[in-house]
């Protein structure tokens, strides 16, 4: 039998740096908090070493959040008690949301795939409550039919579980379904691994090696077209 290409019946977005502009509102909020433009490599580094302790299970992602902000205001030399941080925090989230914006691209993509009949799933490694009021405030919630977070999961992306996961969820099989996002390992060569169409969002035109078998889009307005020329039909067949 000659193989047949299979159909598309789900497609999973990442939401940081996929939909959201995620960095932007970390940069702008950090920025404005302190008044400085320079130390967001500092808090990069300080983010990525308190998220292997999260991904590690030593913190949950409330500690997480509390403890990066004591280590980046130690680095700073800032003298600083539990309550300035407390506070440094809470005002550094307040800010952020006020400043959680989309990517031109998103909205017209979100359609199009609607309009195909896709099912849409939000596949995400950060934590819940935060994530799905994001999806809200931006008015995004609605377009999704099953929104998976890695802190109710209790695993992450890359593990081939969170991918299998959302495919149960929506009731189709890995190989029917596609993963997007803005990080080469975590989204686009874990779905590969896990049977999904891994896809690469590749918005900075990073110049990275790609490994076989990925697809790259600098955009989400190039998603359509990929999708058509990769799977035999996009979206469920509509009823006569
Ligand atoms: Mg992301």
């Amino acid at each position: 039998m000659p193989w047949v290409p299979p159909e598309l019946r789900l497609v999973c977005l990442d939401i940081d740096d996929t939909l959201i502009d995620f960095s932007a509102a970390g940069r702008r909020s950090l920025a404005a908090l302190i008044g400085r433009i320079d130390l967001w490599p500092l808090w990069e580094r300080i983010t990525d070493e308190h998220v292997a302790r999260v991904v590690a299970g030593e913190l949950d992602y409330g500690e997480m959040h509390v403890r990066r902000s004591q280590a980046f205001l130690a680095e700073l030399g800032a003298l600083v008690d539990a309550t300035d941080v407390l506070q440094f925090e809470a005002r550094r989230k307040e800010m952020l949301r006020r400043s959680w914006r989309l990517f031109d691209d998103v909205l017209p993509c979100l359609e199009w795939l609607a309009a195909a009949g896709v099912r849409l799933a939000a596949v995400t490694n950060a934590s819940g409550a935060h994530q799905r009021e994001k999806l809200a405030n931006l008015g995004l919630l609605g377009f999704f039919d099953h929104v998976a977070i890695a802190g109710e999961v209790g695993v992450a992306k890359p593990d081939p579980v969170m991918f299998h996961s959302v495919c149960v969820e929506v009731g189709c099989e890995p190989a029917e379904a596609v993963h997007v996002g803005d990080k080469l390992e975590t989204d686009a060569v874990g779905a590969r691994d896990a049977g999904l169409g891994g896809v690469w969002l590749n918005r900075g035109g990073a110049a990275k090696d790609v490994p076989a078998g990925v697809h790259v889009v600098c955009g989400l307005a190039e998603l359509p077209e990929l999708l058509v020329c990769e799977f035999a039909r996009v979206g469920v067949p509509l009823p006569r």
